[in-house]
C-alpha cells in the first residue's frame, strides 16, 4: 500500500447509467473517458482495481419480463449488455495506457477470458485493472451481487459504488424531495430493515455476511474515486450488522 492510498484492492461497481452520461441510452464516450481517467489517477497510487459493470444504458431483464419475454432469456441479454460496456472500458483504459483484462463469467473466449479467479488476482497483482463482465452469469441476480461476490472471492477491502444521479444514501429521493437527508454512515442492516435503495438485498446481505464495507458516491465530480481512496468523508459509508439509526 502507499502512503497515500486507504486501500490496497478494490471493486468499482460501475452501473450501466453512470456509463449513459445525459444521454438516453448506450454509451456516452466522453463520460466513459472522464471515468477511465479516474480509474488511471488510483492505479497510479498503487492500487488494485477490479470494476464490475452494470448495463441498464442497455437492457435489464426485468424490462424485458414485464413486455412478456422469458425471464431467464431477457437476464441473459442483460448479462451480454455487461459485456458491450466493459469492452468500451476497456478501450477507453488502453488509450490511455492502462492495461486490463476483461473476464466474463459466460465463455466467449474470442472476445475476452473466462472468469478464473485465480488468474484476476494475478492479473491485479500485475496492477492490471480487471474488468468482470457478464455479471454472476446466472439469471435472476444483479451486478451489485456480481460486485459483492467477486469482492468476496478476490478479498476486496472495500467496494466504491460511483454513481452519477446522486451522491450518496438519502432518506427520500433527493431529487422529488428537498427535505431529503444524506447518511454519512449506515450498516447493513439499516439498509435492509429501513429499504434504502443502495442495492437489491441479495447484495447488501452478501456484503453484510462477509463484512465488506461499500461507499456510495458520485463520479461526476472529476478526481472523486482518488478522494475516496485517499480517505475523504464524501457519499455514503456503509458498513457492519448492527443498526446504526
Ligand atoms: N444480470 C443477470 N445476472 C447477473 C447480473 C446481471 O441476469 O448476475 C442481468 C439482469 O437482467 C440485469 C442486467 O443484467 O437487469 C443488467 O445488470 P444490472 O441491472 O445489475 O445493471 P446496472 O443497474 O448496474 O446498470
Amino acid at each position: 500500500m502507499t502512503a497515500s492510498a486507504d486501500y490496497q484492492r478494490v471493486v468499482l461497481k460501475l452501473s450501466g447509467e453512470a456509463l449513459r452520461g445525459d444521454a438516453g441510452y448506450g454509451i456516452d464516450p466522453k463520460v466513459i473517458e472522464s471515468i477511465a481517467g479516474q480509474v488511471k489517477e488510483i492505479v497510479e497510487l498503487d492500487v488494485e482495481v477490479a470494476v464490475i459493470v452494470g448495463a441498464g444504458n442497455i437492457w435489464r431483464g426485468k424490462v424485458g419480463s414485464e413486455m412478456g419475454m422469458d425471464r431467464a432469456t431477457a437476464d441473459y441479454m442483460g448479462m451480454l449488455g455487461t459485456c458491450m460496456n466493459a469492452l468500451a472500458l476497456q478501450d477507453a483504459l488502453e488509450t490511455i495506457d492502462v492495461e486490463t483484462r476483461v473476464q466474463t463469467s459466460i465463455e466467449m473466449r474470442q472476445v475476452a477470458e473466462p472468469y478464473i479467479r485465480r488468474k484476476a488476482i494475478r492479473h491485479l497483482e500485475k496492477k492490471r485493472v480487471v474488468i468482470f463482465a457478464a455479471g454472476t452469469g446466472n439469471p435472476y441476480f444483479s451486478t451489485d451481487t456480481t460486485a459483492a461476490l467477486r469482492a468476496a472471492e478476490i478479498e476486496a477491502e472495500v467496494i466504491l459504488m460511483a454513481k452519477n444521479n446522486v451522491d450518496g444514501v438519502y432518506n427520500a429521493d433527493p431529487s422529488l424531495d428537498d427535505t431529503a437527508k444524506k447518511y454519512t454512515r449506515l450498516s447493513y442492516m439499516d439498509v435492509l430493515s429501513e429499504d434504502l435503495q443502495v442495492m437489491d438485498s441479495t447484495a447488501s446481505s452478501l456484503c453484510m455476511d462477509n463484512d465488506i464495507p461499500l461507499i456510495v458516491f458520485s463520479i461526476i465530480e472529476q478526481g472523486n474515486i482518488k478522494r475516496v481512496i485517499q480517505g475523504e468523508q464524501i457519499g455514503t459509508t456503509i458498513r457492519g450488522k448492527h443498526k446504526n439509526v
